[in-house]
């Protein structure tokens, strides 16, 4: 009991002294005097509140407020012995009444002071350790029931975070036995080919038990838990059989539900008698098989779907198209081998990186690196190889652009052999065509003729000359094609537009038409061959001409726009079919609508496509019969193609 804490609450200094040096010191005790109740309730809330507490009468019999009643009700577990002025054995069982642990005698003698103060402080410890055993007793299923909580707990952290589902549900049935103080746990799952439930976790289980552990559903017991999602509890007297080859005395077993379908059990058990389940470890053991299901459940969808991104992903190294796939960022989310092939790219960490450290130079980096891409969605891109791709892109909002390139090498070199020979025949043709013409002129003048023969001649001199005109035409297509114009020169094309509709203006006049220029001031010129510009302007402004009925409506507009040249070609004619739009530009190609006896050739728009691709520039129409057509040409101006 020594170096306990004692508050003495004494205003008589004499009996302070007898207490405190004589008895309560020398034994051991700590002691702390103070004289009056306002000190004393100071030291009774100080955190290191005292043992026991010794209080005069004096100051007890002045105590106006009832601070000494207080004090015994507010620490219940704390002794107060009362120092009387006399004593009296009414005064004591007075003061015993009034909730003091006991009195001390006066005169004060040390041994009895001492065994007084001990006995009140064994008594004090005495409560105390009852208190604590109270507590305990009543907080024990509480700490239980954390402990549970915290198993469970873990087990949903491990479910969400791995995905190691063997490891998984042996944590699950282990925590199910621990929890629910089960001899044996297991985990069945259904097999769907054979209808049988099998071992998939278990604790305690024998291996050999494990290995042939089949119940079939039909099992009274695991069909009624399977049907009815609900859980069973069985606590026998006598063991019962659960299937042919074993017997418990108790079993608690509950589903494994997914999507209100039961794809398995989660079942605890006990061997040996006296041993039985609650109800409230059902609920811990549905908890837990609700955390499996999930698990199980998970596994599949991540296996299913890492399945049918492997089948994409072989389905994307394996086909004979190059594929590219880019995010907004112009960074590489997607490549296929083919592709890769083809530009010289090691398949290896290229994903994530931006295309232009990828890419060597090519047309196509060129609309990959453009943050808002919106031009062609079909360019050609050649190879370092000598070989040619033919890429399609397509905007995709959600991911960024889609690239799929078709190796179109062998019909570049048929297309290239199909012109050569055109060229050939044409050049050969144009010869006797010009000794035709040269005849039939001199028929005239070697005889007269009588009006038929000269109406014949005349008939076969426009037929030679359209001849003529469609072997022109190739021949210039050729030489565009094959890129015989490299000679390039700062174009004025304002002037150019002038000159050609100067060089209109009989025709314009013949049909009563009307041709509105809007040229933007201070147009800038480009760089490019002056002549096939001019074909290119005539070959569009006499389309508009030809295509629109007298009367019409033809307007040609140029102006500049952060480095390039937009010139449109608008007309109130026919229009063109949708049908026949994506064509026009194809060799020969002449809409269904174009009236029979409308002369041409069908190759003014491809010799046009051919010219303004030559100068880096790209070309394209917007039209509805009826209501006219619209040719737009975007060039780079000269400035920035320098
Ligand atoms: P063509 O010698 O037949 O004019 P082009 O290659 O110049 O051949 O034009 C191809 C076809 O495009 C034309 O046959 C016609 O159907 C259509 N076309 C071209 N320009 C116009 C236009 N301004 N209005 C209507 N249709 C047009």
């Amino acid at each position: 009991m020594a170096n306990q804490y004692i508050l003495l609450i004494l205003s008589d200094p004499q009996a302070t002294r007898n207490l405190r040096e004589r008895v309560l010191v020398p034994a051991g005790f700590r002691v702390n005097v103070v004289k009056d109740w306002k000190a004393a309730d100071e030291i009774l809330q100080a955190e290191a509140s005292p043992d026991l507490v010794i209080l005069s009468e004096k100051l007890e019999s002045r105590d106006r407020s009832g601070h000494a009643r207080s004090l015994i009700k507010r620490f219940p577990f704390l002794p107060v012995l009362l120092l009387p002025n006399k004593i009296s054995e009414t005064g004591i069982l007075q003061a015993i009444r009034d909730g003091y642990f006991d009195c001390l005698r006066v005169p004060l003698k040390p041994n009895e002071v001492l065994n007084t103060v001990n006995r009140a402080l064994e008594r004090r410890q005495g409560w105390i350790e009852y208190a604590r055993e109270v507590a305990r007793q009543s907080t024990a299923p509480m700490d239980q029931r954390i402990d549970s909580l915290e198993v469970i707990e873990r087990i949903g952290r491990k479910v969400a975070s791995s995905l190691d589902l063997d490891n998984l549900l042996t944590s699950v049935v282990e925590a199910a036995v621990q929890l629910c103080a089960a001899e044996e746990g297991s985990l069945l799952l259904l097999d769907e080919s054979t209808g049988e439930l099998y071992v998939r976790a278990e604790r305690n289980f024998q291996q050999e038990m494990i290995d042939t552990f089949r119940l079939p559903v039909s099992d009274p017991l695991s069909a009624q838990v399977m049907r009815t999602g609900e859980p069973l509890l069985i606590n026998e007297k006598t063991p019962r059989m659960i299937n042919t080859s074993f017997s418990v005395y108790s079993l608690l077993c509950v589903p494994l539900m997914v999507h209100d379908h039961a794809i398995g059990i989660l079942e605890v058990d006990h061997r040996q008698s006296g041993n039985s389940f609650e109800s409230e470890q059902v609920t811990m053991l549905m908890a837990l098989a609700g955390y499996a299901a999930i698990a199980i459940e998970n596994t599949r969808l991540y296996l299913h779907s890492e399945s049918e991104r492997l089948k994409l992903e072989s389905i994307l190294t394996g086909i004979e198209e190059a594929l590219v796939v880019v995010d907004h960022d112009r960074r590489l989310v997607l490549i296929n081998r083919k592709a890769c092939e083809a530009f010289g790219i090691a398949e290896q960490n290229v994903i994530g990186k931006r295309v232009s450290e990828v890419f060597p130079s090519s047309e196509l980096l060129e609309i990959l690196v453009d943050p808002d891409h919106t031009g062609p969605s079909r360019i050609e891109v050649g190879l370092a190889d000598g070989r040619v791709l033919n890429a399609q892109i397509t905007a995709l909002p959600e991911i960024g652009l889609v690239v799929t390139m078709q190796d179109i090498t062998h019909l570049k070199e048929l297309d290239r052999i199909k012109g050569d020979f055109v060229n050939t025949v044409s050049h050969d043709l144009r010869s006797p065509l010009t000794a035709i013409l040269g005849y039939l002129e001199l028929i005239g003048r070697v005889g007269s003729l009588n009006p038929r023969q000269r109406e014949f001649i005349h008939r076969i001199e426009i037929s030679v000359n359209n001849i003529t005109a469609l072997i022109n035409d190739l021949l210039d297509l050729g030489r565009i094609e094959t890129g015989f114009d490299v000679r390039k020169e700062i174009v004025p094309l304002a002037v150019l537009i002038q000159y050609t509709v100067d060089g209109m203006k009989n025709r314009i006049t013949e049909k009563n038409q009307s041709l509105q220029m809007v040229i933007g001031d201070d147009l800038p010129p480009v760089l490019g061959n002056p002549v096939r510009l001019r074909q290119m302007l005539s070959n569009l402004i006499s389309n508009s001409l030809k295509y629109t009925p007298i009367g019409g409506t033809i307007t040609v507009s140029a102006h500049a726009e952060a480095g390039q040249i937009i010139l449109q070609f608008s007309d109130n004619g026919l229009g063109i079919p949708p049908a026949d739009l994506p064509y026009v530009f194809d060799k020969f190609y002449r809409a269904s609508n174009v009236p029979i006896d409308a002369p041409g050739t069908g190759l003014g728009l491809a010799i046009v496509k051919s010219i303004v691709e030559n100068h880096r520039g790209r070309v394209w129409v917007d039209s509805a019969p009826g209501n006219g057509t619209r040719f737009t040409i975007v060039l780079p101006t000269a400035e920035r193609d320098l």
